[in-house]
């Protein structure tokens, strides 16, 4: 059996989007699972919309979601030689050919096959065939390299997502593999290739056995399988996964929320839940709806991949990091907090592992987590509703009192816990009557875990003074 290795190819014209972060860990997970390997290739032949500061963004929001390469980043501008070498070979073998028509011949053939209700096709001008007589090389115009695709036939592939794909090579016409250099360029300044040319070379060097990618480039497979055949090169599997739509039907898109990787890592979710979130849009392990990285790689053998778009679901994604949150280790959790700690401009010490613990299961994001956290540190305005309405005068001599034996106690859950205790019987008041208030006074709201533990995690002269200003 052939070695797995698969990729993920992004253009460098912005942030890393949802959409080529799910591709690029079912490629990461298909690679795992089966024992294979994993490239990374910016594909930055776009020059005028290509940036260093795109790839570093792809790159951190690749290391954030933990997707580890084998090779890479390999840069498609760094392999301009090897593609003239293939080129060059095209070109002596035939299935290339150069074709000099300008921008103004190209729509001039657009016009008239419009004008004859005919497809929009390259005419094949400049296509060289047994017993043509090509037309004089125009001066000063630098060719363009044209892929001399069959004339007929019909390319057919087992879609790993799709199923078997048909489309008929009159559907399709010589495609541009590579632009004419710059016309101010230096001599001897290789023209750029075009993806459908470049994607193929890579993919066939770097033994690439299957290509994962959106379906938007369902058009460019035939394509790109012939040229394979042109160059006598194995072609890989295609899987070509369907877009994911926005929670209003229509695709994904800037204009409709956060889609950069990156935006959900600033707004307080794990790496974890978003690749286990990403892992559902479009592939299922039975009913399974939380799992690790790990525990994907077991599962994702390129079966179970959804044929229809998935559609994003904010509160979902939500929800799925609560989870993860939940689960997580209270030092490790303690560790992903800090930076929004930092954020908020708030220096926690040694209880903030046992503050994690104590919240997780109540927070959506790391930036709901931190928020809690900073009212251990920080000096807590009770929410003004909440505190008219728990703390009344008949509860204010309870709270005294409370504060009084607060003094006292030993700084622990338990004891804290008698001391309360000790009130209520006193006081004759329930709990929720001397609970709700103090809550309020503290952490600025009611809805806290249970007071006792509260209380301890915060500091005996902090909590005195909350009670004080009742
Ligand atoms: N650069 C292409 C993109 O970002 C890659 C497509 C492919 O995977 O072949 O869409």
């Amino acid at each position: 059996m052939t070695k797995i290795r698969t990729r993920i190819a992004p253009s460098p014209t912005g942030f890393l989007h949802l959409g080529t972060a799910r591709t690029a860990l079912y490629s990461w997970a298909y690679a795992r699972h089966y024992g294979g390997e994993f490239v990374l290739r910016i594909e930055d032949t776009d020059v005028a919309r290509s940036s260093q500061d795109s790839v570093d963004q792809i790159l951190q929001s690749m290391h954030w979601l933990g997707l580890n390469y084998d090779e890479g980043p390999i840069y498609q501008m760094q392999r301009l030689a090897r593609y003239q070498t293939v080129i060059d070979q095209m070109l002596a073998a035939g299935t290339a050919y150069r074709c000099y028509c300008t921008p103004a011949d190209l729509e001039t053939m657009k016009a008239a096959q419009e004008a004859r209700g005919d497809k929009r096709l390259y005419d094949r001008t400049w296509r060289p065939a047994p017993g043509k007589v090509l037309p004089p090389v125009p001066a000063g115009v630098q060719p363009v390299i044209r892929f001399a695709n069959p004339v007929d036939g019909v390319v057919t592939w087992n879609d790993l997502v799709k199923g078997p794909i048909s489309i008929s090579n009159t559907e399709i016409d010589d495609l541009i593999i590579q632009r004419a250099p710059e016309e101010d360029a230096p001599e001897g300044t290789l023209g750029v290739p075009t993806y459908n040319f470049a994607v193929v070379v890579d993919d066939w060097d770097m033994a690439i056995s299957h290509v994962f990618r959106g379906d938007e480039h369902i058009n460019n497979t035939p394509w790109q399988i012939n040229m394979y055949r042109a160059l006598d090169a194995a072609l890989p599997q295609f899987g070509h996964l369907p877009v994911i739509l926005g929670d209003d039907g229509q695709k994904l898109s800037k204009r409709r929320g956060a889609v950069a990787v990156s935006n959900y890592d600033e707004a307080g979710y794990l790496p974890e839940a978003m690749n286990n979130y990403l892992a559902r849009l479009g592939w299922s392990h039975g009913d399974d709806e939380l799992f690790s990285l790990d525990q994907m790689v077991q599962w994702f053998d390129g079966t179970h991949l959804s044929k229809s778009p998935a559609q994003w679901d904010a509160s979902k994604l939500a929800w799925v990091n609560a989870q993860h949150l939940k689960r997580m280790d209270d030092a490790a959790l303690a560790q992903k907090v800090q930076p929004f700690l930092a954020k908020l401009g708030v220096a926690a010490d040694d209880r903030l592992t046992a503050i994690c613990g104590l919240f997780k299961d109540r927070c959506e994001t790391l930036v709901v987590l931190a928020k809690w956290v900073s009212a251990f540190y920080t000096e807590v305005v009770p929410n003004p509703e909440e505190k008219a309405q728990h703390v009344s005068d008949a509860v204010k001599p309870a709270l005294a009192l409370l504060a009084e034996k607060l003094a006292l106690c030993a700084w622990d859950k338990t004891s804290i816990s008698a001391v309360i205790k000790d009130v209520l019987t006193s006081t004759g008041l329930k709990m929720p009557q001397i609970a709700m208030p103090v809550r309020v006074l503290v952490m600025g709201t009611a809805q806290t875990p249970s007071l006792d533990a509260v209380l301890a995690l915060n500091k005996r002269e902090k909590i005195l003074e909350c009670l004080q200003n009742a």
